[in-house]
């Protein structure tokens, strides 16, 4: 299961401005490829994947009623949970999980 490609682009106040202009102004847009790493059943019975998210460990864990619950392992750098309740599938949890991956990566907003 590869193929993700997680990215934001920013976006807002480049109206009118030439492609060259916008590239100058905007900072590179960041994009993760998450790994699988495995594929498991947890200690309760759910289906539970480890992912590399930009070197940092990510445990997914879907719940049977559709919540999904995640937590990203940063080392020294810390830890976070996460969680997204009644998601339709697995699919729609994983992403979510991603974005939310994503922005606590990404730093500080300069
Ligand atoms: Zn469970």
């Amino acid at each position: 299961m590869t193929g993700y490609v997680v990215g934001r682009f920013h976006s807002g106040g480049v109206a009118g401005l030439r492609p060259n202009e916008v590239a100058a102004i905007l900072k590179p847009p960041r994009s993760v490829r998450p790994e699988l790493v495995e594929r498991r059943i947890g200690d309760c019975g759910c289906p539970e994947e480890q992912w590399l998210f930009d070197t940092l460990d990510l445990i997914i864990h879907f719940e049977p009623n559709g919540d999904v619950d995640a937590h990203l392992d940063g080392g020294d750098w810390g830890e976070a949970d996460f969680g997204v309740k009644n998601c339709p599938d697995e699919e729609e949890g994983r992403q979510r999980v991603f974005l939310w991956a994503l922005r606590l990566t990404e730093g500080p907003v300069t």
